[in-house]
């Protein structure tokens, strides 16, 4: 049996890339344990992370939509080399989770062993505050 395992050696940065000026309330949402996103006014577009500009019709008016913490893991990867400015974190895994409506989202993974790890497995996003009091979001199992 092959190893079920995806072990990355490359440097693999995570960063949660969404616009802060137009997107705030994403944050905000995001500290009151909602996790939403923007739909365009226009077209209905929603997309993920929060976009103020339509990407599908350049459409800049939009309204927020609660995408529910429920997600499917698709795939994920184990990282047990961590990159230098995690030098201080153990070993982790990044996922890419499926939300009921279809989006996916990336984030680290916590709570369960790599090996109890698979694809298809229920989740849920939780809210998380870093050191610096900025909120973040995380996978855990369902
Ligand atoms: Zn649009």
């Amino acid at each position: 049996m092959s190893d079920p395992f995806l072990h990355s050696r490359r440097t693999l940065t995570l960063r949660f890339d969404i616009p802060i000026s137009k997107t705030r309330e994403f944050w905000d949402a995001l500290r009151d344990g909602r996790f939403v996103t923007t739909k365009c006014s226009n077209c209905g577009n929603i997309s993920f992370p929060p976009q103020a500009d339509c990407p599908k019709c350049m459409g800049n008016e939009f309204s927020w939509v609660d995408l529910g913490k429920d997600a499917t893991l698709v795939t994920f990867t184990y990282v047990q080399i961590t990159p230098a400015s995690f030098a201080d974190n153990d070993p982790y895994i990044i996922a890419i989770g499926e939300l009921q409506g279809g989006l996916k989202v990336l984030a680290w993974l916590e709570g369960v062993k790599p090996e109890d790890t698979k694809p298809g497995m229920k989740m849920r996003i939780e809210a998380r505050l870093a050191g610096e009091g900025n909120p973040f979001y995380v996978f855990v199992p369902a």
